[in-house]
């Protein structure tokens, strides 16, 4: 192969991938839309590239920060097929927007934010980082929150913002402890506040199981949703009955009846279910939704009783 014929495949190659990728971007927002991932048993959208569809990290935040953009600024799509824009400079873009309205509390227009993003269009990614902050100064602190950088097999560097009172609180619990760790090491101390703070949430749950088993039968339901916490260890459970996957993120989980009480459904321990916040909303809008075609056809029936 010559290498002008190496370039032109090259070119045509490019061209596909950069349409490929337009149509991956479409994809999540009609799979968000529909909340395929849910269906799917994995916690978020971002659960789903990772877990389900083997992209990095990394690669996965840029597709869904890209296509988020794409439902305000749909002229974005045309510009990422030419190149004047790739998914770094729309996720940049896309997380300065989201900033900006954090700190404002208004949500910019699809104007503004076209204009935003007519901004980054030909840029590198610290070019486009560079204009996003002469833009919006005030918000290089929200965007550059917190970084994890894996130091060895056993240290992680850990970065973060924290307010002016929790810098305070730090400084004293450092010298509360500062017999047991005499170099204030911010690792080590945080490392032990938070062995302590699980092991304490630990010692309630097994101290609620407890309860409930020495507690009268009439008495069970008080600690009931406790003990369905300790249980599963904080996981969710929803399971997709396709795939037989289950979600089990530990990130907002909270419980569930399995039976909705509205539906006849007790306090019962065996009536409930740890579900992550998403799952839980996923599944009430089912059973509501299959609890108001029931409704439907129950009252529809009754009519043509009356009618007959
Ligand atoms: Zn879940």
């Amino acid at each position: 192969m010559t290498i002008d014929e190496i370039e032109r495949q090259m070119r045509a190659a490019l061209s596909d991938e950069r349409r490929a990728t337009n149509r991956v971007l479409v994809l999540i927002n009609l799979a968000e839309a529909r909340k395929l991932h849910l269906e799917r048993g994995f916690s978020s959208l971002f659960d789903w590239l990772v877990h389900g569809l083997g992209y990095a990290q990394s690669s996965a935040y840029r597709r869904i920060e890209a296509a988020r953009l794409l439902r305000d600024v749909p002229q974005a799509a045309a510009k990422l097929e030419t190149g004047e824009l790739n998914l770094s400079t729309m996720a940049k873009a896309k997380s300065a927007i989201r900033a900006k309205e954090k700190r404002s509390g208004r949500k910019m227009s699809k104007e503004e934010q076209a204009e935003v993003v007519s901004k980054v269009e030909n840029k590198t990614i610290f070019e486009a980082e560079q204009t996003l902050v002469t833009m919006f100064p005030e918000i290089s602190d929200d965007v550059y929150q917190e970084r994890k950088t894996v130091i060895s097999a056993d240290q992680i560097r850990l970065s973060f913002n924290i307010s002016a009172e929790g810098f305070k609180d730090l400084e004293w619990v450092k010298n509360y402890l500062s017999h047991a760790e005499p170099k204030g090491d911010t690792g080590k101390i945080f490392a032990r506040l938070l062995k302590e703070f699980r092991a304490r949430i630990e010692k309630q749950g097994q101290r609620a199981t407890s309860a409930m088993e020495k507690a009268p039968e009439n008495e069970r339901r008080a600690t009931a949703k406790k003990v369905s916490l300790h249980r599963v260890q904080r996981r969710c459970e929803y399971k997709d009955e396709t795939t037989g996957k289950v979600c089990g993120t530990s990130f907002q989980v909270e419980v569930d009846h399995i039976r909705p009480r509205a539906m006849g459904g007790e306090d019962r321990l065996k009536n409930y279910r740890c579900l992550c916040r998403a799952h839980n909303q996923l599944v009430a809008e089912q059973k509501l939704g299959q609890y108001r075609v029931n409704r439907w056809r129950s009252r529809r029936s009754t009519h043509r009783q009356d009618g007959s």
